[in-house]
């Protein structure tokens, strides 16, 4: 990418599209094109379509999305696929129209089905039922991928999708109904300490296995994808035989016990840890197979006790009064 190239970052608030947007800036990108809610409605297509024509980005980061864990994806998968559905429909299509030179659409590691084998490699897409507790939102961004595939195909665009592990990090949500576990247990952990709790309740056996990446950490990930030789890219973008994807891990996971016990140590929680098992644990293990990301020299940086440190301080200066 050109440092003065119109570059869209869709969804620059959100815990994906901020880190993006810093890594651009830091990296001194100069021509960042950014839009919130009140400037632009990613629903309604005509204002997508203005924007892009006005603005003509030659690259765009599909950062948009309708997120949430585990509850909210159980409690309103109607919002999740149909809004999922129409943000990224549009900007693909407008992107198509308006002649952006390469797409980033970011996925999950949700979309890959329940019981396939570990870790995760990009070809196991659609070999299987997904898990119950977030199908609606995975079956979206699952019509996003194919969108890719199907528009690279057909006109020969340069569209390319990345699946990043669980994230955390700056500018997460940690609002305690909607959160990933990684923040609600940062705030769980936090308000127990204050009220002086001698113990902490987490949701589910603490059995299953997830993979966090920071999310400064992806955003590099995917400005180093946005910025691979043409040839390259295409090789993975335009793939007749594999998914359009590449997949964004740190590369190992713990348990969810493990995370809670990490936790606690790094800020300083010494009362008991439970588990409840009336909560649902989700999916038993979702470890993504980095390989072809590896292949090319990437690697994350931020390891999970500077991560939690990272999102704890994130926390203090904000989390709190947002979400309180
Ligand atoms: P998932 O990765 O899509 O399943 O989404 P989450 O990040 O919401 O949940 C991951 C795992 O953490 C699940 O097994 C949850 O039951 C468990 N978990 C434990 N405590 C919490 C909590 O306070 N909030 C959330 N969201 N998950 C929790």
């Amino acid at each position: 990418m050109d440092f003065g190239a119109p570059i869209f970052v869709t969804g620059h608030r959100g815990l994906a599209g901020s880190a993006i947007m810093r890594r651009l800036q830091a990296l001194g990108y100069k021509n960042i094109l950014l839009r919130n809610r009140q400037e632009l409605d990613l629903f309604d297509i005509r204002a997508v379509r203005a924007c892009f024509q006005e603005t003509r980005p030659e690259y765009v980061f599909l950062a948009a999305a309708k997120v949430g864990g585990i509850l909210a994806n159980r409690d309103s998968p109607a919002d999740f696929i149909s809004q999922n559905l129409r943000i990224q429909n549009n900007i693909i299509e407008e992107s198509y129209r308006s002649g952006v030179k390469r797409l980033l659409f970011l996925g999950s590691s949700c979309i890959y089905p329940k019981l396939a084998p570990q870790p995760l490699r990009e070809e196991y897409l659609l070999t299987g039922p997904l898990e119950f507790t977030n199908r609606a939102y995975s079956v979206a961004k699952i019509a996003g991928i194919e969108m890719c595939r199907s528009f690279n195909r057909q006109y020969g665009t340069h569209y390319l999708a990345a699946m990043p592990t669980n994230l955390y990090g700056l500018g997460d949500n940690y609002d305690p109904q909607t959160s990933h576990v990684f923040a609600a247990l940062i705030r769980k952990l936090h308000e127990a300490m204050e009220r002086g709790e001698d113990q902490l309740s987490v949701w589910g056996t603490g059995n299953p296995l997830r993979e966090f990446l920071c999310s400064d950490d992806m955003a590099d990930a995917c400005v180093y994808l946005m910025n691979m030789p043409q040839a390259e890219f295409d090789r993975l973008a335009a793939n007749e035989v594999e998914p359009p994807m590449i997949n964004i891990g740190f590369g190992s996971d713990i348990t969810i016990r493990e995370l809670a016990h990490t936790m606690a140590k790094e800020l300083g929680f010494q009362g008991r840890i439970i588990f409840d098992t009336s909560m649902p644990d989700g999916t038993p293990r979702k470890l993504l197979d980095s390989t072809r990301l590896f292949s090319f020299g990437w690697r994350p940086k931020i390891q999970l006790q500077e991560g939690i440190r990272l999102a704890y301080d994130d926390f203090l200066r904000r989390g709190r009064s947002d979400t309180a």
